[in-house]
């Protein structure tokens, strides 16, 4: 049984078909990419397998149970993890805080928290800081970070959660090249060590850098104009020619002209 399956998955803002029958299966321990250019439903998607969005139509299984319907919390709940956007750090608090804070929400013990902020799930919080190596800065204010540290900080808070899924859209959106690889081999090196220890964690992830696409997917999805038009592995990808014939057309979408030494698809 597949991890997550997704079935004729549609949604639609006014007359404006964002995704139209969208299908796919993702397993266990897998790193799966979502490809496509600007305005392709890769965001409506994530919105939707995360809860956040209700589809029009289909099916959403995870673990074999669907999700329809049960909205963002309970599907964190079950352990699927979406990576947080920068506004849900909070940069009065320390990293360690930030990392209790999401321990928190994850056993519902909000209101026990206050009394005794300073020490609560703190090693628990360490030791998530460390895996993405930023235990050194444990007690550093979030406001003093860095972008890619934040990163790593969001990272760290969906890790708090136990996923089984982790969802990220666009997790190296403005990043340099090298900070990207970085935060990517961490995230590989997760879903390794994940695996070698049976907890299991499947990454779906969306990104614009065909070199980290290349570098990291184990499998490809391809949407455009909210549908899927092409799925494979790397080298399946790279030798299709509705990929290349998009690719070709939206190159300066996919790429931005800043990083043109990533290595913008194809090659
Ligand atoms: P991507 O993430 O691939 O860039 P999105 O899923 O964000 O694409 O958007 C797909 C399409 O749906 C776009 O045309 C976008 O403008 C539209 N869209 C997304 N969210 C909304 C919304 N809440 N209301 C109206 N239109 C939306
Ligand atoms: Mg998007």
């Amino acid at each position: 049984m597949s991890l997550l399956r997704v079935q004729d998955l549609q949604k639609s803002f006014g007359a404006h078909r964002a995704v139209q029958g969208l299908s796919f299966s993702l397993e266990a321990g897998e790193m799966l990419a979502l490809i496509g250019p600007n305005g392709a439903g890769k965001s409506t998607t994530f919105n939707m397998l995360n809860g956040q969005i209700r589809p029009d139509h289909g099916q959403i299984e995870f673990k074999g149970k669907s999700l329809i319907g049960l909205g963002a919390r309970q599907t964190w709940q079950l352990g699927v993890s979406r990576t947080f956007q920068i506004a849900q750090t909070f940069g009065s608090l320390s990293l360690a805080e930030n990392v209790q804070m999401a321990l928190i929400c994850k056993d519902h013990q909000l209101f026990s928290f206050w009394p005794r902020a300073h020490d609560f799930k703190r090693d628990e919080a360490l030791a998530l800081l460390r895996q993405v190596e930023l235990h050194h800065m444990a007690d550093k204010a979030c406001s003093a970070l860095a972008y890619g540290d934040i990163k790593r900080l969001e990272l760290a808070q969906a890790l708090a959660n136990e996923p089984t899924l982790l969802l990220m859209d666009e997790p190296t959106a403005g990043m340099g090249p090298l900070e990207r690889k970085n935060l990517m081999a961490l995230v590989k090196e997760l879903v390794l060590e994940r695996g070698r220890s049976s907890r299991g964690l499947a990454v779906l992830f969306t990104e614009h850098s065909m070199d980290v696409v290349f570098g990291f997917a184990d499998r490809v999805l391809v949407m455009s104009a909210g549908a899927l038009i092409a799925e494979g592995t790397v080298e399946e990808i790279k030798a299709n020619e509705r990929v290349q014939a998009l690719y070709f057309g939206y190159k300066s979408a996919l790429e931005p002209a800043r990083s043109s030494s990533t290595g913008a698809y194809p090659a």
